[in-house]
This record gives C-alpha cells, sequence and structure tokens, in this order.
C-alpha cells in the first residue's frame, strides 16, 4: 500500500521557543482533530529535534532530519550522524535537498552514500529530486530527474529501494511562489514511477511514495495531492504556519 504523506521542511528556521510553540500546535490540532489520511513528519533544525520528538505525539507525527553526516563518527566538526539522530527518536532525514545541492556542493555521488547510511541505520531517506528552470526549458527535465536518481539510489537492493521516499522538487517552485501545475507534477511523477518499474519492476514503483515539493499552500494542495502519482508533500514556508500546515494535511 502506497504512504501518503505531508512533511515540512523548517529549514533554518524558529528558535528553540517559537519551535516548541509550532509543533505543540500541530500536534495538538493533530491530536484533537483525530485520525489524518496520511502520516505527517516535520523536519526542525538538528538542535531542537530530541525536545519535539518528547513533546508530540507520536501517533499523530513523527520527526526527521533535513541532512545528515555520511561519516560514522569521528573528526568531522560541525557534522551530526545517523547514530545521533536515531538516538534522538528521529525517524526520517531529507538528502538532496536542492539548497543542500547548491549551496553545499552535494552531488548526486555523495548522497548516494548518505541514502545508504540512512537505510543501515534504520531511518527513511527523504530524496529530493528537481529541475532547474534553465534545465525545463531545454525539455530535458525527466531525464535529469532520472539521472539524479538512478545515481543515487539505483545501487540499492529491491528490498532497500522499497524504503525510499522520492520528493520531486523542481527548483523554481521552490520559495518562488510560483507552483507546478497540476499537470507538470503528474507528469514527472508519472516519468519517475516508470523509472522505478524499470529498474525494480511495477510493484516497488506502485508502492513508492512520491512527493511534490514547491510553493504547495492550503489553496492548491488538494489539487496537486488529486494527482493519481502524487502522494503528498515536502513543504517548506507554508510549514512554519499552523493553520496552512493542518490544512495542508487536511486536504487529503
Ligand atoms: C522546500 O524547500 O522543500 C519547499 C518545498 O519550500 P516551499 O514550500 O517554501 O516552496
Amino acid at each position: 500500500m502506497r504512504k501518503k504523506i505531508v512533511a515540512g521542511n523548517w529549514k533554518m528556521n524558529k528558535t528553540f521557543p517559537e519551535a516548541k510553540e509550532l509543533a505543540n500546535a500541530i500536534s495538538s490540532k493533530l491530536t484533537e482533530q483525530g485520525s489524518t489520511d496520511c502520516d505527517v513528519v516535520i523536519f526542525p533544525p538538528y538542535p531542537f529535534i530530541g525536545s519535539m520528538v518528547d513533546i508530540t505525539n507520536s501517533s499523530v507525527m513523527s520527526v526527521g532530519a533535513q541532512n545528515c553526516s555520511e561519516h560514522d563518527s569521528g573528526a568531522y566538526t560541525g557534522e551530526i550522524s545517523l547514530s545521533m539522530l536515531e538516538s534522538v527518536g528521529a525517524k526520517y532525514v531529507i538528502l538532496g535537498h536542492s539548497e543542500r545541492r547548491e549551496y553545499f556542493g552535494e552531488d548526486n555521488a555523495l548522497l548516494k552514500d548518505k541514502v545508504e547510511k540512512v537505510l543501515e541505520a534504520g531511518l527513511t531517506p527523504v530524496f529530493c529530486c528537481g529541475e532547474s528552470l534553465e534545465i525545463r526549458d531545454t525539455g530535458h527535465h525527466e531525464e535529469f530527474v532520472k539521472q539524479q536518481i538512478s545515481d543515487s539510489t539505483f545501487n540499492l537492493s529491491p528490498e532497500d529501494f522499497s524504503k525510499v521516499v522520492i520528493a520531486y522538487e523542481p527548483i523554481w517552485a521552490i520559495g518562488t511562489g510560483v507552483t507546478a501545475s497540476s499537470q507538470q507534477a503528474q507528469d514527472m511523477h508519472k516519468s519517475i514511477r516508470e523509472t522505478v518499474a524499470t529498474k525494480y519492476g511495477s510493484n516497488i514503483a506502485e508502492n513508492l511514495t512520491i512527493l511534490y515539493g514547491g510553493s504547495c499552500k492550503p489553496g492548491n494542495a488538494k489539487e496537486l495531492f488529486s494527482c493519481p502519482d502524487v502522494d503528498g508533500g515536502l513543504i517548506g514556508g507554508a510549514s512554519l504556519k499552523v493553520d496552512d500546515f493542518v490544512a495542508i494535511i487536511n486536504s487529503f
């Protein structure tokens, strides 16, 4: 059964008191309204992960990290390992967000190592892919995204690949207010699923969760989520506002 997920990427936002208030408010609203038709995950900054796990209701939401080190432990000043994340209760890790690729030089080869590490630790990687406007304008965006996914995940065994979540995030739609149309999102998600089917077979492809990210808001979430190959969203800006984030969750 394909899992539906709405995930909030808080990026480098919020102080600790603000983060507690936001996580508490989301958790309480979801607890009050009872079951949701999707899994909910928040991705706060590293220092807050353990506390967010402690203060939120784990039956209505999980907590994840926005990145991780590809190393196990040791002399890597400033880095955070998978065993640290696992030990504070993180369940998911975002990998290859376009901001990490652009500002921190993360490439497909490094991300391949990180995907393996996350799976080894028993956490779920949310592997981000997506093209720039320049690439979309050349008409080769589907090949570009296919390459990102195959370079970083097609070394995995079928069993391991079936634990990966993909997030398609066109760079031109992230934080810009410009959303991919539901047709553009559906076309790319369908192409990703076909690529995965060719490599791993239709059963694994059909069960793969593919999230859309890029200026997803309460006003457009329902239309995006109703596309047959869109299984939820990775939400940036709107995940910082309780009402917007909960409205997006309820769009299912
Ligand atoms: C993101 O950065 O993952 C994202 C989708 O951001 P936004 O929703 O703000 O476009």
